[in-house]
């Protein structure tokens, strides 16, 4: 692309002058930003049409990765990353007075997307394109992403995410592939000579989905994959008359703001599923246009239907785009004359689905009358899906009537939608070894039973490239002088590191690059947040979506507990720590919230109080987002994963912290446990029930929350503190409810039970730390068996054992 720095500067310059028509000395950061943006993007839409070129000579096997949700976080420097412009541009910015970092944060993050899962979906993306694999990614252009949160008074208050306000600079409108989407209306069946049913549609509401395409660059291999996002937009009725028009046109405004409605914004809620009518609608549209348009591709190949599944692969990103199934039979029967048997061959061998969590309350069921009202061709569908499974279970299970009861995709009233994605594809995964084991011996038993071959893990990952070689640039090129540099296109390499072991110029450097993202981090803090912070603390983290089972409760407990220590002996000697949090709570979450605001409380206290302030801080960073955890987990050194174990599928927060060379303070649970097999007990520190104890407490009883409370001082003390009079209640009712949930409500997620053995850890933590050497052979032996966790390894699982893919060679 560019030969030299020269080179560079030149084409900025002119691309400066000719789109923006600024020189630089009148350019804003904002408009350097665009421009380098535009240079950027001039370059990747040429490998965009080659490699869809050639994915079409070489009739590679597409992956259309469904999800609702894609957290991008911002795309400008990973995208120079991949490209291997990086330093190039940075350094040939400077010489123009301007500041690559600067640029960057001129970027609104794509908050497509609310946590966990839908970063997942970014790092998969990511890894497909480096990987070299024919992947897409189909999701939605939500007019507003994840709420801006700030906070007010110690509470949450939540700002909409008004992004497309700045234009979003990587995506292409392409209006000439959009698809009709179509809702509400009935039905009427009419019978043909030969007997067949023929289904005719009538009196729907119909809406145009307009896709818009973002390039997903791969690393240093020239390839560019899609990431399609829809988008709803009215179609205009042009049959009307000039005086219909004029005396429709409010009505107009009104019918075209709710059907703009579809894509209007990110549903807030992370593992939560409400039932709403216009979620349903979103889910719809995403599935009708996306299929369609997968269809649309395959069709242009001229290849007989028998050969879908040997082009496509679909993967849905948990249920929510599980309307795919009985979406690609009704295209495949109604529209392109196939029977049910042949289309459901090919749509149970081209699907399949990704379970993400075991929480009753974020499984997905749609009320029967809402889905035949809004979908009725479809729903007839899902009731002949159904019908055809039970009777096939009846066979199988004569007499069973609990069984098939308890597998029916559609009873008592409801759509099943885990039911419907098992069922109708080929492959059903869990996030992590535990969680598959729990989906298979526990919450999907009979499930298994029936379709054991259908059953398989892919342990979570995250990309490697944003989440290290970006975000951390001094970590990175330490890591390159020991080893080399393959490890960045094969990151289980960085196990080379435990060469590095006893090197104590290594160790040390370790450290120093440690503490210089601390002070950095801690620099960014005061500009932002004007708390001061020591470098030398204990940076103590826990950034995660605000949870009761993540249980960010238990380490706010635990910092009052410090702090009544503190107060009960001012002569008490404690490594100084700093904790921070980052959450956001969905908006109607109110216990949720009320944690934030407790932790906004402690952090008010402690903060001001002088004589606790120089060993322990608390600090509340609004508006946790992708940027701002690339800016926190360098700097980290230990790493919140305190789920109530059974309950966290994978987590993949752990995986950044570690391959960041944080060391893990977490329960048995989701990925930790596979953290922990490969770091081994020293190098982590692990407490709690394990996943067998919780989930026996919940099936036999026998666990009193009040006991604990009334025999450990420590326990009655501090949630005493939350409603009796203390600096933390103020004399307030604020607290009531944390209290009532964890003594009056037997305390759900077991986080007294947990407390003692969680202050052990932390104490070991805090005495481990001050043998700085120990400490740093300890990150080490993090960073260097966390290549096992990028999502390079789990993409490429899911591409031999799901997919069945291979690498589209030749690009470069
Ligand atoms: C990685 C990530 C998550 C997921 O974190 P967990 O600790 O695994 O829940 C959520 N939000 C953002 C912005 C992330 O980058």
């Amino acid at each position: 692309m560019f030969s030299d720095k020269k080179d560079f500067q030149e084409a900025f310059k002119k691309k400066l002058k000719t789109q923006f028509g600024k020189t630089v000395d009148t350019a804003t950061e904002y408009d350097a930003y665009r421009t380098l943006g535009a240079l950027v993007q001039d370059h990747v839409n040429e490998n965009w049409l080659k490699t869809r070129q050639e994915y079409q000579a070489k009739k590679a096997k597409q992956v259309y990765y469904f999800s609702m949700e894609f957290l991008m976080g911002r795309l400008l420097g990973n995208n120079l990353l991949n490209m291997q412009l990086l330093s190039l541009v940075d350094e040939g910015l400077e010489e123009l007075g301007l500041s690559l970092s600067a640029l960057e944060e001129k970027e609104k993050d794509a908050g497509l997307g609310n946590g966990g899962l839908g970063r997942l979906a970014a790092c998969f993306l990511d890894s497909l394109a480096s990987l070299q694999l024919a992947g897409h990614g189909y999701g939605m252009r939500y007019k507003y992403g994840m709420f801006d949160q700030q906070i007010i008074d110690g509470k949450q208050v939540e700002l909409p995410d008004d992004w497309l306000s700045q234009q979003f600079i990587w995506e292409v409108r392409r209006p000439e592939e959009a698809l009709e989407v179509r809702f509400g209306g009935h039905i009427s069946a009419t019978e043909n000579d030969n007997g067949d049913l023929t289904f005719n549609y009538y009196g729907y509401e119909q809406i145009q989905a307009v896709p818009y395409d973002v390039p997903v660059v791969g690393y240093n291999n020239d390839t560019v994959n899609t990431l399609r996002l829809w988008s709803a937009e009215p179609t205009v009725d042009d049959t009307l008359t000039k005086a219909e028009v004029e005396s429709h046109y409010g009505h107009f405004l009104d019918h075209k703001r709710s059907l703009e409605a579809i894509s209007e914004f990110l549903y807030p809620d992370d593992s939560n599923e409400e039932g709403k009518r216009l979620r349903l609608k979103q889910e719809y549209f995403l599935v009708s246009a996306g299929v369609q348009s997968v269809i649309r591709s395959f069709e242009e190949l001229n290849l007989p239907w028998s050969q879908f599944s040997d082009q496509v692969a679909m993967h849905i990103n948990d249920t929510h785009p599980a309307l795919i199934i009985p979406e690609l039979m009704r295209i495949l029967m109604d529209d392109k004359g196939l029977g049910w048997e042949e289309a459901w061959e090919i749509t149970q061998s081209s699907v399949s689905y990704t379970n993400h969590t075991t929480l009753v309350e974020a499984l997905e069921s749609w009320p029967v009358d809402m889905v035949r009202n809004l979908l009725p061709r479809v729903f007839m569908i899902i009731d002949e899906i159904n019908e055809r499974f039970c009777q096939s279970l009846w066979k199988a299970y004569p007499g069973e009537f609990d069984r098939i009861a308890d597998l029916a995709i559609v009873a008592d009233g409801q759509v099943k939608m885990a039911h419907l994605s098992i069922v109708g594809s080929h492959s059903v995964n869990g996030v992590a070894k535990l969680h598959t084991e729990i989906l298979k011996k526990r919450e999907m038993k009979r499930f298994y039973d029936t379709f054991p071959e259908r059953f398989n893990n892919k342990t979570n990952g995250i990309t490697h490239r944003r989440w290290l070689l970006h975000a951390n640039p001094s970590l990175t090129s330490a890591i390159t002088e020991a080893i080399g540099s393959d490890w960045k296109e094969d990151p289980k390499q960085l196990q080379r590191l435990m060469e590095k072991k006893d090197d104590l110029a290594f160790l040390d450097q370790l450290h120093d690059i440690k503490q210089e993202n601390k002070r950095n981090f801690a620099d960014w803090v005061y500009q932002t947040q004007n708390i001061v912070v020591d470098p030398n603390s204990i940076f103590d983290v826990q950034i995660k979506r605000l949870h009761g089972y993540k249980r960010q409760l238990l380490n706010a407990l635990h910092i009052m507990h410090l702090y009544n220590e503190l107060k009960s002996d001012p002569t008490l000697e404690i490594v100084p720590r700093t904790f921070f949090f980052g959450a956001k709570a969905a908006s109607g979450y109110h216990f949720a919230k009320k944690v934030i605001q407790l932790i906004n409380r402690i952090a008010h206290v402690i903060n001001k109080d002088p004589e606790v302030n120089d060993k322990i801080k608390v600090v509340f960073l609004p508006n946790y987002s992708v940027s701002v955890a690339e800016k926190i987990i360098p700097a980290t050194n230990v790493s919140e994963q305190i789920s109530t174990a059974s309950k966290e599928a994978s987590g993949t927060g752990n995986m950044k912290f570690m391959m960041n060379g944080a060391l893990t303070v977490g329960t048995m649970d989701g990925a930790n446990v596979e953290i922990h097999d490969f770091v081994g007990d020293d190098h982590i520190y692990t407490f709690g029930l394990s996943s067998e104890e919780v989930l026996e407490y919940y099936r036999s009883g026998g666990y009193s929350s009040r006991e604990l409370y009334e025999q450990d001082d420590r326990i009655r003390h501090t949630l005493d503190q939350l409603i009796h009079y203390s600096p933390f209640s103020k004399g307030e009712t604020d607290f009531q409810d944390i209290y009532d949930a964890l003594v009056t409500h037997n305390d759900e997620y077991f986080v007294l039970k947990d407390f003692a053995d969680y202050i052990l850890a932390q104490k070991k933590v805090s005495q481990d730390y001050q043998r700085t050497r120990q400490w740093n052979l300890k990150s080490l032996v993090n960073i260097a068996q966390s290549g096992a966790f990028s999502s390079d390894r789990t993409i490429q699982e899911y591409a031999r054992d799901i997919w069945q893919i291979d690498r589209v060679q030749s690009l470069k």
